[in-house]
């Protein structure tokens, strides 16, 4: 596959945007480098790059675009959105449907904020549970990815009961210190973290399903035992559900059937993103009516934004629900994931290349490995070189992935079986060259 015209394309964005790219898990680096694909279309579940190559895309833009690329009903709302003028600097209707309807479909929100990105979304959530709470810390767990705001991009110390180090150059580690990283999945490791600066403690900030190091669920009475410890110590639980609302169902993770008591881990304040916007930038928060009232202009914690809950973005947010509430889209999404997961688990036996599949419903992670990925250092301890190798055979065969061995594949409402039957034989033969190498 010739990609000549994303390559001349790739040396003049490196000439003034810097790496090339606008954000950096667009990159290459990852999986080895050299030209991005320069995409010039999409529509349903294909891409169109500017040498003219089709793909079947996997990345859904990191998960926003859930029911497909330019779907007909989002399109002409925000058509309609821009015949009506893009931005007004006052309240509208529009965001009185769009947050009504977040919050019958997550009822532990009882009063929503609509702001511009997940990142904004999440620090936000963190503001509010300090000035909530009057305390500073936070508890985070290490993979989990919260955006670029300083106090989330904080990795683990050296042990599970550190303080944190700066992720990123610029950070101060006045700021490192409010953060503590412990691992997802191992609640003493919590308890510890607890017991040593519960006191201090804002909040436990955690993606109740995993979507940053693969997919990956909480294991059993996880998110229960968390919830119940973290009030216990009287900090917030924040959920960031950027990823995981509207992904496995009409709801949050939070409210997932697999969950057998929504009560039991119900957080305080959840962050959102990505699928709500349907495909324009977008982010909103939400909490109980005592916790969001910290909020100006009623309390004293300030957040604003110019471009927040405009009329694009909130009626493209709308139309997406609409599209998914239909009956049956996610048994379509779940149909159409068991059948990649169980090709790539079969191409991966008969290749004898040893994987791991993560799925829920049209979410999956393929990882190269012969263990479980139940956490990061799981995630971590597989065969990145594999990947890159993975990837760029799918790539030439017309399959877009994410290029990271950490980011999940998205299936969308337009995806058909006879594009997961392609993913499949496509895997087949990336997996059988990747053994023969
Ligand atoms: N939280 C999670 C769980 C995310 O996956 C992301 C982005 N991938 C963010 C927050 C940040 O969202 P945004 O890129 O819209 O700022």
């Amino acid at each position: 596959m010739k990609r000549e015209q994303s390559e001349q394309l790739y040396k003049q964005a490196l000439e003034h945007i810097v790496g090339g790219v606008n954000s950096p898990s667009r990159s290459f680096k990852a999986v080895g480098g050299g030209a991005p694909v320069f995409m010039n279309k999409a529509k349903g579940a294909y891409f169109w790059d500017v040498d003219g190559n089709q793909y079947i895309d996997y990345l859904a833009a990191y998960g926003p675009i859930i029911t497909g690329h330019a779907h007909p009903h989002i399109t002409k709302a925000i058509q309609t959105a821009a015949e009506n003028g893009t931005l007004y600097g006052t309240p509208t209707e529009l965001e009185i449907t769009l947050a009504k309807m977040l919050k019958q479909a997550i009822p532990s929100m009882d009063k929503v904020r609509f702001v511009n990105s997940g990142t904004e979304a999440v620090m936000t959530t963190i503001r509010v549970a300090r000035a909530y709470t009057g305390r500073t810390k936070i508890i985070k767990f290490a993979g989990c990815y919260h955006g670029h705001s300083d106090l989330v991009l904080v990795a683990a110390g050296s042990g599970p009961s550190t303080l944190g180090i700066p992720d990123s150059a610029g950070i101060p580690n006045t700021i490192a210190q409010e953060v503590i990283t412990v691992p997802f999945n191992d609640i003493n490791a919590l308890k510890q973290a607890l017991e040593r600066w519960g006191e201090e403690t804002a909040a436990v900030m955690i993606e109740p399903i995993v979507g940053n190091f693969g997919m990956v669920m909480p294991r059993e009475g996880y998110l229960e035992q968390l919830c119940q410890l973290t009030r216990q110590y009287g900090a917030l639980v924040i959920y960031d559900e950027v990823i995981s609302a509207f992904r496995f169902h009409y709801g949050g993770a939070q409210t997932y059937g697999a969950f057998p008591s929504a009560e039991a881990i119900e957080p305080d304040l959840t962050a959102m993103g990505k699928i709500i916007g349907g495909g324009l930038p977008i982010g909103a928060y939400g909490g109980r009516k005592h916790i969001m009232e910290q909020v100006a202009p009623l309390g004293p914690a300030y957040q604003a934004g110019t471009m927040a809950g405009n009329p694009a973005s909130i009626s493209a947010g709308i139309a997406c629900l609409e599209v998914l509430k239909q009956p049956g889209t996610y048994e379509h999404l779940d149909r159409l994931g068991a059948m990649l997961e169980a090709g790539i688990e079969a191409a991966s036996k008969l290749a004898g290349i040893p994987m791991t599949v993560n799925r829920i419903c049209g979410a999956l992670s393929t990882h190269f490995c012969d263990h479980p990925v139940t956490n990061y250092e799981e995630a971590k301890d597989t065969d990145g070189e594999q990947f890159a190798q993975f990837f760029r055979l799918m790539l030439n065969q017309g399959i877009n992935l994410a290029p990271s061995k950490f980011e999940a594949w998205f299936l969308t409402t337009e995806h058909t079986v006879q594009d997961v039957e392609r993913t499949i034989h496509a895997a087949e033969a990336s997996l059988k060259e990747i053994a023969r190498r």
